[in-house]
């Protein structure tokens, strides 16, 4: 029978146990985290939305118009004006014809690549693609290629060994490593080879582009090279759940066909109606994508000056790798003894000997956060 015992031991002596931190209060640099203050590096919040007073607002308005719960599946009674209203917000602020709601990224990326594609179709993707991609391709049935991290030729080397129908699908930003897929290059291999290019843009959207209308929008790039774009709502906007975007026929082949959207009870309408005021704030607020810049900017030059070298990003991703896993975590406990959560993280997350401390920024730090982190930073040993 199953022997969890067994694999639990295993799974400690490796050094791969995971436990979890219990945090009291809003997502925030300084939160409590195991009853202690503490200065964080870690959450995905990267414009400080989370806890924004004008979005809780508009949730608190929402639940006393439509309560707690939608009841059901979109395709039931489940699909209130309020998601109507965010997915024609949404399709706006991404500058094409439709938008489709999800209950979260990783919903999304299943139900989109499964409808897409079946067996004897085949879907290229990036060896870094999130967990999600990689999830979605398994359960599509399609044929799995997959190309060096951030190489449009081995991409295109790849598409050129495709059948069926083909799908090139990339992370817009790595989420371990925060640095941006070629998607130019990219695009321009699919577009070569017949192929659709699908963006998922969980860390771009909100933080890259003008209005932070995501990594897509940074190159200048739109519908034509890139048909399918997700994103997600639960990271620089503050809220949850997540969206894709393309054209009329894709969503209506979607609304159909996603099992992940058919299949599933509708976000709450007042996380719609919040998120729509979150969108609100982050195409007029252009001073948190500034902010960020600064803050990064202010990172990199300290961390230079320590001779540590950060992974090479201009977003708000900032990993330093240490490579061994011990070491990793040894790194992470010394900051954590100075009040500061920056998390290591380890394979299976990343590869083997690629252990790293991911710092996340957020436009809510101070700059004096940043030399706070620096001055600890500095405590570390990393290998030359
Ligand atoms: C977080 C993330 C997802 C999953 O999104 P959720 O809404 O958290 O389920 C998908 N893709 C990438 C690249 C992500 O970072």
């Amino acid at each position: 029978m199953f022997d969890l015992r067994q694999r639990l031991e295993a799974r400690r002596a490796a050094g791969r146990q995971r436990f979890r931190r219990l945090t009291d209060g809003p997502v925030g640099p300084l939160q409590r985290v195991d009853g202690r203050e503490i200065l964080t590096f870690c959450s995905n919040d990267y414009l400080g939305l989370a806890s924004h007073p004008e979005i809780a607002e508009s949730l608190r308005r929402a639940t006393r118009i439509y309560g707690t719960g939608s009841g059901s599946a979109h395709l039931i009674n489940g699909h209130t004006r309020a998601h109507h209203a965010l997915e024609e917000a949404l399709a706006e602020f991404t500058g094409r014809p439709r938008a489709l709601l999800f209950s979260t990224g990783y919903m999304a990326n299943l139900g989109t690549v499964g409808a897409l594609l079946s067996r004897g179709d085949s879907l290229i993707e990036d060896r870094l693609n999130h967990a999600s991609l990689i999830d979605a391709g398994t359960l599509s049935g399609a044929k799995r290629l997959r190309y060096a991290h951030g190489d449009a030729e081995a991409a295109d080397l790849q598409l050129a060994r495709a059948a069926g129908n083909c799908l090139l699908v990339t992370d817009g930003v790595f989420s371990m490593d925060g640095d941006l897929a070629p998607l130019p290059a990219l695009a321009e291999a699919a577009q070569a080879h017949g192929a659709w290019l699908m963006v998922d843009d969980a860390h771009g959207i909100g933080v890259l582009g003008p209005g932070g209308r995501g990594s897509l929008s940074h190159f200048g790039l739109g519908l034509t090279e890139a048909p399918v774009l997700m994103g997600t709502l639960g990271k620089a906007i503050g809220t949850a759940g997540a969206f894709v975007a393309g054209d009329e026929d894709l969503i209506e082949y979607l609304i159909g066909a996603a099992r992940t959207y058919l299949f599933t009870t509708a976000m709450p309408a007042a996380i719609a109606e919040a998120t729509r005021t979150a969108l609100g704030l982050v195409v007029r607020e252009d001073w948190r994508r500034e902010r960020l810049q600064q803050l990064i900017a202010q990172l990199r030059a300290g961390a230079s000056a320590l001779d540590l070298e950060l992974m090479p990003s201009a977003t708000p991703i900032q990993p330093l790798r240490i490579g061994d896993s011990a070491r990793a975590l040894a790194a992470a406990e010394t900051l954590w003894a100075q009040g500061i959560l920056v998390p290591a993280i380890r394979p299976p997350t990343v590869a083997e000997g690629q252990a790293r401390l991911r710092i996340t920024l957020s436009a809510a730090h101070e700059p004096a956060h940043i030399d706070r982190l620096l001055d600890a930073l500095a405590t570390i040993r990393t290998p030359q």
